[in-house]
């Protein structure tokens, strides 16, 4: 079993941006960060997405609005952040409130600045194997993982379990796309999948992000699979001093031992989305033409 290490592979792609940043002349790259609420993992991954940036060299504008804040109120937020110029990127955190249609919110970020990848607009470009647009962070990463970790999916079975708009539905399309590295033969799996076992078995790639602890065991799986594992569950742990340790979606403990290449949690997929975020934001900036 070879371990699929998102933080070292995402060190080159940070370092890479770092440099970029550095060698620009005007204005750094900017994002803002808007998050309503204080859900604890929303609030730590806020937190994470603001320290990477400073290390990169790219402004981090935190925008904690209250959190009963009306839809109109935060489309009006979003409003000024699209008409502010000195704004590259703009990510509302989710999940949002439940007075807030989020689906509402990300369509009205302007798709320039839609560093988040989930606006129409950008969503759309991947189904159509345009990479002019922003593609999602958790699936730009998985991909990027994939690439980097030696994993062709061309030929290969995929199986994504989950559909998600966040992770579901974009990293099927990118494995689906007719270009290199991709080229996969995809199924997606949802709730409403009948004889899952028996299909996440066929997986040369098994992609979990479904959102329940531990959910994939070792009979799920094929000897010599690749697992990505997408899941961040916190579950109680007295021996902590949080109280709750993080596991994925994936038993790591009993499918390691029988996969070829696995994503831990944490330390797979998470750093890998944040690295995505940073570098959308430079490439934001680049297309707008401000850097
Ligand atoms: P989500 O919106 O809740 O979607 C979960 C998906 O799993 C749904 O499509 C659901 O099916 C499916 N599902 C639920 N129970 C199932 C079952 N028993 N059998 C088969 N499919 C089932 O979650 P998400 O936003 O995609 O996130 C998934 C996980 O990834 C969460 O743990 C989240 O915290 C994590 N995540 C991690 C990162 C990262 O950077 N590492 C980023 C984003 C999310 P239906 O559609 O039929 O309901």
């Amino acid at each position: 079993m070879e371990l699929i290490d998102g933080t070292q592979i995402s060190a080159p792609i940070i370092a890479e941006l770092k440099a970029e940043v550095a060698a620009q002349k005007g204005r750094k790259p900017c994002i803002a960060l808007v998050r309503v609420g204080d859900d604890p993992a929303s609030v730590s991954y806020v937190r994470k997405k603001e320290k990477t940036a400073a290390e990169i060299g790219i402004e981090s504008r935190i925008i904690l609005p209250p959190v009963d804040i009306r839809q109109a109120d935060l489309e009006r937020i979003i409003d000024d952040l699209n008409a502010d110029h000195t704004v590259d990127g703009i990510l509302v955190q989710s999940p949002m409130q439940k007075q807030i249609d989020e689906l509402l919110i990300f369509r009205r970020i302007a798709p320039g600045k839609d560093v988040d990848g989930l606006g129409t607009m950008n969503l759309g470009k991947v189904a159509q194997d345009d990479d002019t647009g922003f593609v999602s962070c958790t699936p730009a990463g998985i991909m990027a993982l994939l690439a980097r970790s030696g994993v062709d999916l061309k030929g290969k079975h995929v199986v994504v379990i989950g559909r998600s708009l966040l992770v579901g539905k974009p990293v099927a399309l990118l494995a689906l796309q007719k270009r290199a590295g991709a080229n996969g033969t995809v199924t997606v799996c949802h709730s409403g999948t009948a004889n899952l076992p028996a299909i996440t078995r066929q997986a040369d790639v098994l992609i979990a992000a479904i959102g329940r602890p531990e959910f994939v065991t070792a009979d799920m799986v094929k000897p010599g699979a690749v697992i990505i594992d997408v899941g961040i569950n916190r579950i109680a742990d007295a021996s902590r001093k949080t109280g709750y340790r993080l596991v994925g979606d994936v038993a790591f403990e009993t499918v390691s031992p029988i996969a070829g290449k696995i994503t831990p949690v944490p330390g797979g997929v998470g750093p890998m989305t944040v690295a995505m975020l940073m570098s959308n934001t430079v490439k934001a900036q680049r297309l707008s033409g401000a850097a």
